[in-house]
């Protein structure tokens, strides 16, 4: 027998372990010293009480004869759907119910959606970028191209009509860099892709995190329902992180290679997944319910009052940095242009607070760190007074 020999293509991302690891280190040889985890990638805040009510209320249905349930659809129950399409709606964006997947998290969509596509096809990405679509793209074979994300461009990488992709992958608001596409730039990228007849993965995990008029959803701009598929997920807007939903909506009227893309999206989900749990899914739809969406937006403001604190600390050190507005990431230019470990290196032995190195997040990172608005109040305050004392 042979294995997938692609997978000897992979580079092993030694990014978070590094990081681990010298953090590992100066505490071990610094026990006094109260170290701040600033790079931290995963919420800290509980689940919201009406999410939490309704996933019990949903256990306890499993409980009786009369309202256990086996198997749900593959797509998703439709009270869950219909909520979804609700909350698009809500935010003057039209998807019907019937074009929403509900899945265990967008991490599993953005890696196996390359399922239905030929091993052929270019993908784009930009960089720096959020590992999962390269590597998920290596492991099948496929071409990589890579767009720049730079300061010149304020960390949106624009289309280059020199290059030709069949498959592109957008995030926005980004993971690393918290910078956000306008509707302006999201439909250079839609022409872009129609010209080359390509599919824009748009990932908008962090949707929730947009505070001004910034598209939540590339659906929002004219033209994308011809050339685009979106990856959401309940984790960063709700929490969801350790519970795990998302979900992925297919136009039906998208097209390629004369086969309909939300048709092989099913066939493909109803021969491998066998859909989320029912408590899970009666979570889901509490977050969307107007209880949910306040006590959500709770969550979010304390991060974003956390992101605050750390752009606020960047003005006035005269850093360059993007996101923090519209993203729980703030991705900053490091001072006196040291490299992204050795910024690493003094903020931990002089600041003892943890950033998280930009260079690993691809080429165009180097020169850069990304701290997160997930860490307590307290202690992004304290970390953000440590950074000024040892800059200043
Ligand atoms: N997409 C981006 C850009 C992310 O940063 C993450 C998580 O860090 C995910 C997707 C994964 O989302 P999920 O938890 O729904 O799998």
């Amino acid at each position: 027998m042979k294995i997938n020999h692609d997978f000897d293509n992979l580079v092993e991302n030694y990014l978070f372990a590094e990081v681990a690891s010298r953090t590992t280190r100066y505490v071990e040889a610094n026990p006094d010293k109260k170290v701040i985890k600033m790079g931290i990638g995963d919420v800290t805040l509980p689940l919201a009480p009406v999410v939490v009510e309704a996933m019990k209320k949903g256990a306890d249905e499993l409980a009786n004869k009369e309202t256990f349930k086996g198997y749900p659809s593959y797509e998703g129950y439709a009270f869950l759907r219909e909520a979804i399409s609700g909350y698009y709606a809500k935010n003057g964006v039209e998807v019907a119910a019937d074009e929403i997947f509900v899945s265990d998290g967008a991490k599993s969509d953005c890696g196996n959606i390359g399922d239905i596509f030929s091993k052929d096809n270019v993908v784009l990405v930009t960089d720096p970028v959020y590992p999962v679509y390269v590597d998920s793209n290596i492991m099948a074979g496929r071409k990589i191209v890579y767009a720049p994300s730079t300061a010149e461009n304020g960390f949106c990488a624009m289309p280059d009509e020199n290059v030709h992709a069949d498959i592109i992958y957008l995030c926005s608001p980004n993971n690393p860099t918290g910078a956000v596409y306008s509707a302006e730039q999201l439909k250079i990228w839609i022409d872009y892709a129609l010209k080359n007849d390509a599919i824009i993965l748009f990932d908008s995990a962090y949707e929730a995190f947009i505070s001004d008029d910034s598209p939540r959803s590339i659906f929002a701009v004219e033209g994308a329902r011809q050339c685009a598929i979106e990856f959401c997920s309940l984790s960063k807007t709700a929490g969801f992180t350790g519970t795990r939903c998302g979900y992925t909506v297919i136009p039906k009227e998208l097209e390629r290679d004369g086969h309909n893309i939300h048709k092989l999206w099913y066939r493909r989900q109803s021969t491998k997944f066998n859909g989320v749990s029912y408590p899970v899914q009666c979570a889901a739809a509490a977050v969307f319910s107007e209880t949910g969406l306040n006590q959500i937006k709770e969550n979010i403001n304390y991060y974003r009052k956390n992101a605050k604190v750390i752009t606020d600390t960047m003005d006035e050190l005269g850093i360059y940095y993007t996101g923090g507005k519209n993203s729980p990431y703030i991705w900053i230019k490091c001072p006196n242009d040291l490299g992204s470990w050795e910024f690493f290196d003094l903020l931990l032995e002089k600041s003892n607070v943890v950033g998280t190195p930009g260079e690993g997040f691809g080429d165009c990172g180097k020169g850069y760190l990304r701290f997160t608005a997930f860490a307590s109040y307290e202690d992004t305050v304290e970390a953000m007074q440590r950074i000024k004392d040892m800059l200043k």
